[in-house]
């Protein structure tokens, strides 16, 4: 199919596109690496009087490194996080969740500002947003604003952002951990998650003195499991640990089903993908920050 009649505007500053969609009321569209958008305007599923294309403005692809976070500009592509030194130093986790993303040639063009937009509950930065305690910078037509990640996304495949407003920015603060683990199943590798575990600990001389845990794929949206992160503070490190800590995963999420797993077979795959998460957190040596 090809998609319905649009205006199509390619403004080379974030206000001239704020502007755009502003001019557009609630017609207009923002397209970015357009891997999912497109599909869904040739099936006709969005009808935009309006697609404003970011990708003449420049000042929205940087990976920064400042203070103790790392900032991403939203039109920064899914490779060059993939590839970049500074994101496998400061944010190891994320490193190895992007070869997890779609395939080389959707990487190529996707973008994290497109892939946090479209909040597929399945997709990894997402649920890496959550993981990190990310904040989103937003700008519309008042200005700027931050979105924490926890409150960005509010179901399947809808966020928290007004119409008119671009995400612009994404700031990922450097967690304090010296183990962490991402694992993921996915029918073929590269497609969307059937579930997905991230997991980052910092170990004391014999316990858990802090840990982070979210998963996708699950749920209607990504998760970030704080419960469980407080059961973990504190914990004594033995073999036990991942079987007690796959326990503690199933028990506060309710896995969905779908067409492509039931219910009962995800709830299946988080536990044992949390079981090997913490084994391999466990066992990662020093400080791979
Ligand atoms: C076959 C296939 C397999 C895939 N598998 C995976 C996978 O395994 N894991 C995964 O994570 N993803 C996967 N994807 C999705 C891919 O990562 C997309 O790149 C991503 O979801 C959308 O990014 P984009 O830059 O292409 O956004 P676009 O398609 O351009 O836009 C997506 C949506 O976000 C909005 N938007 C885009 N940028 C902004 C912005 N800066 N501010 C506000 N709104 C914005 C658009 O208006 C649109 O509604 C897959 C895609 C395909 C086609």
């Amino acid at each position: 199919m090809k998609p319905a009649k649009f205006e199509y505007v390619a403004p080379v500053t974030v206000a001239a596109a704020v502007e755009a969609l502003l001019a557009a009321s609630g017609e207009g569209k923002v397209l970015a690496g357009g891997q999912s958008l497109l599909p869904l305007l040739n099936f006709r599923m969005t009808r935009p009087a309006v697609l404003v294309d970011l990708n003449g403005i420049k000042e929205l692809s940087f990976i920064e490194l400042r203070d103790d976070y790392v900032a991403i500009g939203a039109l920064t592509r899914h490779r060059e996080i993939e590839q970049s030194p500074l994101i496998a130093s400061k944010l190891p986790v994320m490193a190895a969740a992007m070869r997890h993303v779609a395939h080389l040639a959707i990487r190529n063009r996707g973008t994290i500002g497109g892939s946090l937009s479209h909040a597929d509950p399945a997709a990894e930065l997402p649920m890496l947003s959550l993981f990190y305690g990310a904040s989103l910078l937003v700008q519309g037509p008042s200005g700027r604003r931050i979105i924490a990640a926890e409150d960005f996304f509010v179901d399947a495949l809808t966020n928290c952002l007004k119409p008119e407003e671009i995400v612009v920015e994404i700031d990922f603060p450097i967690l304090q951990q010296n183990g962490w683990a991402f694992e993921e199943v996915a029918r073929r590798f590269g497609d969307f998650a059937l579930a997905s575990i991230a997991v980052s600990v910092r170990r004391g001389a014999s316990t858990i003195e802090d840990a982070r845990v979210a998963v996708m794929g699950v749920a209607d949206t990504p998760l970030r499991l704080k419960e469980v992160e407080g059961q973990l503070r504190g914990i004594a490190i033995d073999d036990q640990m991942p079987d007690r800590f796959s326990e503690l995963v199933t028990s506060s999420v309710s896995a969905n089903g779908d067409l492509h797993a039931s219910a009962e077979y995800r709830q299946h795959l988080l536990g044992q993908l949390a079981r090997r998460a913490m084994q391999t957190a466990l066992a990662s040596e020093g400080d791979r920050r």
